[in-house]
């Protein structure tokens, strides 16, 4: 969280943005899905037509709701991200998990470029201005690296809620975290973006990694006091999860040496350090058999991260 004042009741910006420049425009969003982390992407039209089962049943201890925006300007992502039901699917996606109280998910305006937890409210918040920002600096057409403008809305705005999620499970079932929270969240992040195969995984992780690829990296010394790694550190982090778990999919970023052949040797050691503690601390609290149905149904569409 960047805002000084919020600072003492939030926990875990999910980042400061200053994403270049960051113009908000709000005209066109793409109703990103949210949560998908589940999912199955948005590669082929066939699925499409497919939608999740009614039968799922939304986590009744996860209270959602769409905060009318302070600024007009944010009227229309917000109708967009209902027109979506963003939130009520990530409250199907979260219904295998089993919460010893109630977590409030909402989207709202915030001031600022951000999604945070706040442990007194148990609430995760998603700000409006925050999914403008994706909007505003995904590419039109792919980059020379092949970033797409779905990749980064799609899986920036997923990052952002897994990561956010991090915190509040961290929390609410008092999961003890070695090392930076902050560096922990990330990791649950990338690892649930790697629970729905390849596809899934390429689209969230590249759009994820985009992100800290844009962000402004600190310049003095000071600025790396911050609890968050640096986005450039972030990047690597997240594509070496990714190698680490799916070597396949993600080969062409050691082949062509965006992750360095010297951390890419590590990376199938930490994604086993990732699955142990995942394994140890959260899979206690998820009901398998749900886990499955939810493994198993489409969460992201192609028309998500279109206009
Ligand atoms: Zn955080």
């Amino acid at each position: 969280m960047s805002g000084a004042a919020n600072m003492t009741m939030t926990r875990c910006d999910w980042f400061n943005l200053d994403i270049l420049g960051a113009r908000m425009r709000i005209s066109r969003i793409a109703a990103v899905l949210i949560v998908a982390a589940a999912c199955l992407m948005l590669q082929s039209s066939l699925t499409l037509a497919q939608s999740r089962p009614p039968e799922l049943a939304a986590n009744s201890r996860v209270i959602i709701d769409y905060i009318d925006p302070r600024l007009q300007r944010s009227q229309a992502t917000m109708e967009r991200l209902k027109k979506r039901q963003v939130l009520e699917d990530l409250s199907m996606f979260l219904s295998p998990l089993k919460l010893p109280r109630v977590l409030r998910v909402r989207t709202k305006s915030c001031g600022q470029v951000n999604a945070f937890y706040v442990p007194a409210e148990w609430a995760i918040n998603l700000c409006y201005e925050f999914y403008e920002n994706l909007e505003a600096i995904a590419p039109n057409k792919p980059t020379p690296q092949g970033y797409t403008r779905d990749e980064v809305i799609i899986g920036g705005f997923i990052d952002a809620i897994f990561h956010e999620l991090g915190h509040a499970l961290f929390d609410m079932l008092n999961i003890p975290v070695f090392g930076r929270e902050e560096d922990g969240a990330d990791q649950l992040s990338a690892f649930l973006m790697l629970q729905f195969g390849k596809d899934v995984a390429r689209t969230t992780i590249k759009g994820a990694a985009f992100t800290y690829l844009s962000a402004k990296n600190p310049r003095t010394r000071t600025e790396f006091a911050a609890e968050h790694g640096a986005p450039a550190q972030r990047f690597f982090n997240y594509l070496c999860l990714a190698y680490g778990g799916e070597p396949e999919a993600f080969k062409e970023f050691v082949d062509q040496n965006i992750l360095p052949k010297s951390r890419a040797e590590s990376c199938t050691r930490e994604f086993h350090q990732v699955r142990r503690a995942f394994a140890k601390t959260i899979l206690p609290h998820i009901d398998q058999d749900l886990m499955k149905r939810v493994q198993s149904i489409q969460w992201l569409r192609p028309s998500d991260g279109k206009q």
